[in-house]
């Protein structure tokens, strides 16, 4: 089975077709398509699982705030510089058929629709509140000082360079600061938001590749429990057997299930999609049925 995989629908390098033929070359038998905060390729990936042989089940990668800090030790044990900005929670709707229409998928749609394309709609929006309040600041010349991801302090810097305000200080009090007229929201939800919106559709979730953020297994997985989140992506393909096992250990511990996936995101990245060594028994009881 492979529970992880991208396709053209997000940053996959393989249309949807292309992905169920790999997965089906690689004697995957029960397959999941989850693209970043879409589920635009559903319906054909349904469609081409059922010509490959393939159990298909709908998926989705959503990107969310963290929900434990990093712990430096942890980073250093598993060298890693810093841990990633966002968690990635992988939700299955294995009862869901795509060509079928249902209200509760509908409205986990227009949950999920606001939440494409991450943080750049957000910025453009405060862009424009200021352009309202009389303040016109350029988007592309707050995207010209980030080197990364762009944030409000890159907003604050533009604001400052325009006259509007005399220092950052003031541009966060006055105009963007939470809650002010210019502060636009995260559209990134809380992980304990993405699993009510993905229970209320009949859902489960896992936490995509836990090694990327910097939290020791115990404190993750006891956290997940909390959440409700429903297992944790103990057999990524980033993760050694002794991570695996750490993971698997503490799920069992809390009563969580494990996922598995190889996060296929084309050839040019892995040379083949499938093929993760996987205890069955482990594995989310709703993923198993073929
Ligand atoms: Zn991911
Ligand atoms: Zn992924």
């Amino acid at each position: 089975m492979d529970l992880h995989s991208h396709s053209t629908h997000s940053d996959g390098q393989h249309d949807v077709a292309t992905v169920a033929q790999l997965m089906a070359r690689e004697g995957v038998n029960v397959w999941a398509l989850t693209d970043h905060d879409t589920t635009d390729g559903w319906v054909e990936a349904a469609r081409e699982a059922k010509v490959n042989g393939m159990r298909f089940v709908p998926g989705v990668e959503i990107t969310c705030n963290p929900a434990v800090a990093p712990e430096d030790a942890q980073l250093k044990s598993t060298g890693r510089e810093r841990a990633s900005s966002s968690w990635h929670l992988l939700a299955y709707f294995p009862n869901h058929h795509p060509e079928e229409d249902d209200p509760a998928i509908q409205a986990f749609k227009a949950w999920l629709a606001p939440r494409q394309d991450g943080r750049f709609p957000r910025m453009k929006a405060m862009c424009e509140r200021l352009n309202d309040l009389g303040m016109p600041v350029s988007f592309d010349a707050v995207c010209a000082r980030a080197s990364g991801s762009v944030g409000r302090p890159h907003l604050a810097e533009v604001m400052v360079e325009m006259g509007y305000v005399e220092n950052k200080q003031e541009a966060f009090e006055s105009w963007i600061g939470d809650g002010l007229p210019a502060f636009v929201a995260h559209t990134k939800p809380s992980v304990a938001e993405a699993v009510e919106a993905v229970r209320a559709a009949g859902g489960i979730t896992s936490l995509a590749h836990p090694l990327y953020y910097g939290v020791s297994t115990e404190t993750l997985v006891k956290k997940l429990a909390e959440l409700g989140v429903n297992g944790v992506e103990a057999v990524h393909r980033s993760h050694d057997d002794a991570y695996r096992f750490e993971l698997m250990h503490h799920a069992r511990q809390h009563r969580l299930g494990i996922s598995v996936g190889s996060d296929f995101h084309g050839l040019n990245y892995q040379t083949r999609p499938g093929n993760m060594p996987v205890l069955e028994e482990a594995v989310l009881a709703e993923l198993t049925l073929v």
